[in-house]
């Protein structure tokens, strides 16, 4: 199929055989084989949230007097959202596009914030723990903050203390995750709040994860839940900023978040107004020009229609399956999960380091499974949603099968994409890694139609390589036989 616009235009029928050829390629998430990047609660929900996106399709919340439908459901959303996280009548906040969105409008509300209100700084800085969010890396870059990433504690939670020693009359936030992504373990947001409060400083809190989860896992009995979650959201005192992904747990469609804060004093500075531009006075709440209205018309349906109820008994049915997971990975003796997680993202890895958890994904690539790798330390990555206990016993089965295919064979740390992530992994290289994975992104957005067969994961089976491989495929040899070398040395040597 060529990259062209057709002379005629096809007929809807061959436009949509089209499309469902191209979603053939794309992970088996309808058949539980992937543990993020999907959230999805149920085909009647499902269905539901498409025709509140039809509905509005066509509308625009750039300008709220023109729609003011979607004013009105951006503002019950936030209400909604400010309500479960324990706001007052001062909570504001905006709907945005996703977390990222969201992440960054904080951050850069706070350096605006910093910028009318504490001149002298020059070169703003957000102190927050390395398991923070990609997105605020991207906010650094996007708005010229330094993120002073701060190492965690044994737990993989932030470490309060460490964080409050990087504090510096140019600091302008702190941030903390409700849990963070890598590890899905709970910072210390009460510690960090108050370090925020001693020293005149806003904390964020991202919620994308917990947003729309943990309020509704407060509302179960012990014995349902993991564990007691601790307080993280504007119950804290301290805390002036959360950000919640309607798109995650609140089983929206893609394309929805909130952003909230504990006062105007801060959101005002999300802000941007062009009052001198020729086509005329130009506000805007949010980074987006155009709204889609589609996004916030089927966040409303989710909420509206899970209601608190169904959010309670989802919350319920995610805790079993996060029970199941959590139970049966560490069952197998020679794994174990990273940290406490108290809710549904679990990230695991070997009990020894000679059991490459690496070695382990491409076991698990091998039979179906759509894995996630974190590279500190070497593990793999889960979110569990309810649709997943359905697959539970087969996932664990074929978990156990992985291992002793890798115990048996320990040279398949060295083999498939194991050794390309364990390289990618090593700190030495990672100026190398950097070049070449931009390479690949400039590859993949190039004019060529090439640029459509570059598979972005090592899917099972499909023989694709996967860009992060690919990306450091130069330079293996030499590296490859080095670690080799220096893994078999080692073996001799415990044996000794
Ligand atoms: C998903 C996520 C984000 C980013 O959200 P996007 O919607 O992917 O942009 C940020 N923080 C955490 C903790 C997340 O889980």
């Amino acid at each position: 199929m060529a990259s062209k616009l057709p002379e005629q235009g096809l007929p809807k029928e061959e436009v949509l055989e089209q499309l469902r050829a191209l979603s053939g390629q794309d992970v088996h998430w309808r058949e539980h084989r992937a543990f993020g990047l999907v959230y999805h609660h149920s085909d009647a929900h499902t269905e539901l949230v498409q025709e509140a996106h039809n509905l509005f399709l066509s509308t625009n919340g750039l300008n709220p007097m023109a729609f003011k439908s979607l004013h009105r459901m951006e503002h019950d959303v936030v209400r909604i959202a400010a309500a479960l996280l324990h706001g007052t009548d001062a909570t504001v906040g905006t709907m945005s596009s996703g977390g990222s969105e969201s992440i960054l409008l904080a951050m850069l509300a706070y350096r605006q914030h910093a910028r009318s209100h504490r001149k002298r700084i020059r070169h703003p800085e957000v102190v927050l723990p390395e398991s923070a969010h990609a997105a605020f890396y991207k906010a650094g870059e996007y708005f010229d903050i330094k993120m002073v990433s701060v190492p965690l504690q044994q737990d993989y939670r932030a470490d309060v203390d460490a964080m409050a020693a990087r504090i510096n009359r140019n600091t302008i936030a702190l941030v903390g995750s409700a849990p963070c992504y890598p590890y899905g373990v709970m910072d210390p947001i009460t510690e960090i709040a108050a370090l925020g409060l001693k020293h005149g400083l806003p904390v964020h809190v991202d919620a994308c994860l917990g947003g729309f989860l943990l309020p509704f896992v407060e509302r179960l009995t012990p014995e349902e839940r993991i564990a007691e979650i601790p307080p993280f959201d504007f119950r804290v005192p301290g805390v002036t900023s959360i950000s919640a992904d309607l798109h995650k747990y609140g089983y929206a469609a893609k394309g929805a978040s909130v952003i909230l804060y504990s006062d105007m004093a801060y959101l005002r500075h999300q802000f941007s107004l062009s009052t001198d531009w020729c086509g005329g006075i130009y506000a805007s709440p949010t980074l987006a020009g155009t709204r889609p209205g589609g996004a916030i018309a089927a966040a409303w349906a989710a909420l509206h229609s899970m209601g608190e109820a169904g959010y309670v008994a989802n919350a319920r049915a995610a805790m079993e399956t996060a029970k199941a997971y959590i139970n049966g990975i560490n069952a197998i003796t020679e794994l174990e999960v990273l940290g406490r997680p108290p809710v549904t993202v679990v990230a695991y890895g070997g009990r020894e380091p000679e059991l490459g958890a690496y070695a382990v994904g491409d076991q698990l690539e091998a039979r179906g499974w759509h894995v996630d790798r974190l590279q500190r330390p070497e593990s793999l990555h889960m979110i569990l949603n309810p649709g997943h206990l359905q697959v539970a016993d087969i996932y664990l089965a074929e978990l156990r099968e992985a291992v002793d295919y890798v115990k048996a064979h320990p040279d398949s740390a060295f083999e498939g994409s194991a050794p390309m992530y364990g390289l990618i992994a090593k700190a030495p290289l990672r100026r190398l890694v950097k070049k070449q994975v931009l390479g690949i992104i400039e590859q993949m957005h190039c004019a060529s139609d090439e640029t459509g067969n570059i598979s972005l994961s090592a899917e099972s089976g499909e023989g694709g390589e996967s860009a992060e491989a690919s990306a450091i495929a130069p330079l293996p040899p030499l590296v490859l036989k080095a670690m080799r070398a220096k893994a078999r040395l080692n073996r001799l040597f415990r044996r000794a």
